[in-house]
């Protein structure tokens, strides 16, 4: 069977999916798989797992203030080791293959080590190779600056890589084999009943992964936004073949146009990771909200949600959310700016969760935001914020509320029984 008009195809492992030989192996039965159907394939694999955090630690430890350059040439090698592994395998079973470095290939990176993006890369070398017949096997993670030296993309930056290579090989598409099957409609450790997306948007992979569901680099998921790169989520730990796309063993992530049914909510995302603060009693005046933002702007300190309400005697109070990380030190900024913002009490709160629906079917169905917010007093939790964006809603309720809450909603917006 062929891959259709134009089988090119990326194939991109993670850590978990290489994480021994005989893992390894089983990667390269995946891949021989793809190239005896007639495709063209492009190999990205990660560092065995745990390779990567090992070396970063022996950088910590030598000096916590590494240089960042020598820190890239360090934990690139990780991916290097599985390249090379990969590219025997294949070769044992009889498939041409050969590894390449990121610097090989090459992928040109900015000089931002550490977390380095990548500026061009000139796949013609890459083409060449496949062309040939010869399966390349390439590292990711990894590039090259303006000055020859190693670069890395930040932690889980192998995506990047992946989506990076599929766009400039205009290949058909960019499978990224991992430890999960897909990306699913919520976490299914809270909710049994969580179904596997079959096709999810980009726009809404961004939104759910920047509340938490983490399968992909958010990067990537930009890049491929931005590229319009088809990538397909799906476990290397299960058979199938990932050429048949009629019966789809994992998560398509595409543009908007391709997904036929829009459902009113696609995913529901917690995190319990952001700390909520109220202003209280500050004056109604013109500038109030700039002095209490600006400070935490300068601190580099991330404000999520805000909400104003009117309090007692002309006095506003200002409720918003930052990560629990900066808690502390956004505390600090605001009661240091008390002369200014002349609040009367400053309340902080460690136990509150976000919970966000998201679903680009929201643009043209209403009433989606009165569905969570009646299902929730129906439980009696009450809504402590509130925000919303074009494609998605989100609230703020008490922390131990959560696993009740979004298995409520998860009923209440029919995902139960999704894909059935
Ligand atoms: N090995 C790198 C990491 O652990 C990159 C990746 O796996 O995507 O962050
Ligand atoms: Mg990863």
């Amino acid at each position: 069977m062929s891959c259709g008009a134009a089988p090119r195809i990326v194939m991109k492992f993670g850590g978990t999916s290489v994480s021994n030989l005989d893992r390894i192996r089983k990667v390269a039965q995946t891949v021989k798989r793809q190239v005896e159907v007639g495709c063209e394939v492009a190999v990205v694999v990660s560092a065995m797992s745990g390779v990567t955090n090992q070396l970063v630690e022996y950088c910590q430890t030598l000096n916590p203030l590494f240089d960042s350059c020598e820190y890239d040439s360090i934990v690139a090698t990780g991916e290097q080791v599985t390249s090379g592994l990969l590219a025997i395998a294949l070769q044992t079973m009889g498939i041409k293959a050969r590894s390449w470095a990121g610097w090989q290939v090459p992928i040109l990176t900015d000089d931002a080590h550490g977390k380095a993006r990548i500026n061009q890369i000139d796949a013609s070398a890459l083409i060449r190779c496949m062309k040939e017949g010869i399966v390349p096997v390439v590292a990711g993670f990894q590039g090259v600056d303006h000055c020859n030296r190693v670069s890395t993309l930040g932690r889980g930056g192998s995506d990047t890589s992946a989506v990076a290579l599929a766009a400039s090989l205009k290949a058909t598409r960019c499978d990224i084999y991992t430890d999960v099957d897909g990306i699913y409609t919520t976490d299914p450790r809270i909710v049994k009943k969580a179904k596997r997306i079959k096709a999810i948007a980009y726009e809404e992979m961004l939104e759910l992964a920047s509340v938490g569901a983490k399968v992909l680099q958010t990067r990537s998921v930009e890049l491929a936004m931005k590229e319009q790169v088809r990538v397909q989520v799906l476990s290397s730990f299960e058979d199938h073949d990932s050429s048949k796309e009629e019966c789809l063993p994992g998560s398509l992530v595409v543009s908007e146009d391709e997904i036929v049914e829009k459902e009113q909510v696609t995913g529901i995302a917690y995190s319990l990771n952001e700390a909520k603060i109220v202003v209280k009693g500050i004056p109604d005046l013109p500038g109030i909200a700039s002095s209490i933002f600006a400070p935490l702007a300068e601190a580099n300190i991330n404000v999520d949600m805000i909400v104003q309400s009117s309090g007692t005697n002309q006095t506003t109070d200002m409720t918003f959310t930052v990560p629990k990380t900066d808690l502390l030190r956004a505390k600090d900024i605001l009661e240091k700016a008390q002369n200014i913002i002349k609040f009367n009490q400053l309340i902080t709160d460690e136990n509150v969760v976000k919970i966000s629906v998201v679903g680009i079917g929201m643009r043209s169905h209403t009433g989606v935001a009165n569905i969570m917010f009646k299902t929730l007093a129906e439980r009696s939790i009450n809504v402590q914020v509130i925000s919303t964006s074009e494609i998605k809603v989100s609230v703020i309720v008490a922390a131990e509320y959560v696993e009740l809450a979004v298995r409520a909603l998860h009923t209440a917006y029919g995902l139960d029984k999704m894909n059935d």
